[in-house]
């Protein structure tokens, strides 16, 4: 009973985190009972834990990505050589990094166009889409839910020298650039206003303020290629970064609401 309860919440977790995990944790106990279960086999816990990594793998980098094509998603670039690039291997191990396809010609032209005015640098994905079925969401990001998606990475200076290709956090989120004295701080009103959820990604983070800093040039610049791009509808940014690099007149660059989470870790935008 406890056994069945275990694999229960295991089925719910690996769900929610990659969408297929669960899926592919009851293939693996159907082929383990098959395989590991008569008396003699040693070692069952053992061996059915490898052949759900196998699985897992072999489901994530070879068969997903093919049948993804019949929902119109594909993988953003994650071992090719492209000028768009995962910012933390969570996005691409746990399946989160699928998109419409025109989203993903509208991200290659944006990282083009990046990579040829930085050249040393490439354009950072954070969290995008699962792979299958519009509505599905994927947390915490409620809306990345039909493919259109995606959350886009700031460029930083690591005491005051350029941070190349890397974000200061394991997932990408959660370090905020914060208000400075005299810009609109947000997250005070947001959070007043009874919206506790507001600031929650930056609490697992290690918040030293003193190490990192926005990159402010190539930040905007990536900022002003995704604006003008004419497949992307919205871009979600916090307003006082919005003002401070320079977009308070786009009106593609929004504030997302209180009911959302803070942006002044990340981009969000959308088809
Ligand atoms: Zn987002």
């Amino acid at each position: 009973m406890m056994k069945w309860i275990l694999i229960f919440f295991l089925f719910i977790i690996l769900t929610i985190l990659t969408q297929i995990g669960g899926l592919i944790l009851l293939l693996t106990i159907l082929i383990g009972r098959i395989l590991f279960q008569h008396r003699l086999s040693k070692y069952p816990a053992f061996k059915t834990t490898i052949l759900f990594l196998v699985l897992y793998l072999v489901f994530t980098f070879l068969i997903v990505p093919p049948i993804a094509q019949l929902f119109g998603r594909s993988p953003l670039p994650v071992f090719k050589n492209s000028t768009l690039k995962p910012a933390s291997f969570c996005s691409y191990l746990f399946n989160r990094h699928y998109v419409k396809n025109e989203l993903s010609a509208a991200l290659e032209v944006i990282g083009n166009e990046f990579h040829y005015q930085y050249p040393e640098y490439h354009v950072l994905y954070l969290d995008a889409n699962f792979p299958f079925f519009d509505g599905f969401p994927l947390l915490p990001h409620l809306s990345h839910n039909d493919g259109k998606k995606v959350d886009m990475a700031f460029y930083y200076l690591v005491k005051d020298k350029p941070l190349v290709n890397d974000v200061p956090t394991l997932t990408g989120y959660g370090y905020f650039i914060n208000p400075q004295k005299g810009e609109f701080n947000q997250t005070e009103k947001c959070i007043s206003s009874g919206n506790w959820q507001y600031d929650f990604t930056g609490s697992l983070v290690f918040q030293d303020q003193n190490k990192y800093q926005l990159d402010e040039p190539k930040t905007k610049y990536l900022l002003e290629l995704i604006a003008k791009n004419p497949k992307i509808g919205k871009v979600f940014l916090e307003p006082h970064l919005k003002n401070r690099l320079g977009f308070a007149e786009a009106n593609k660059i929004r504030f997302q609401g209180c009911h959302s989470v803070r942006h002044d870790d990340h981009i969000h935008i959308q088809l």
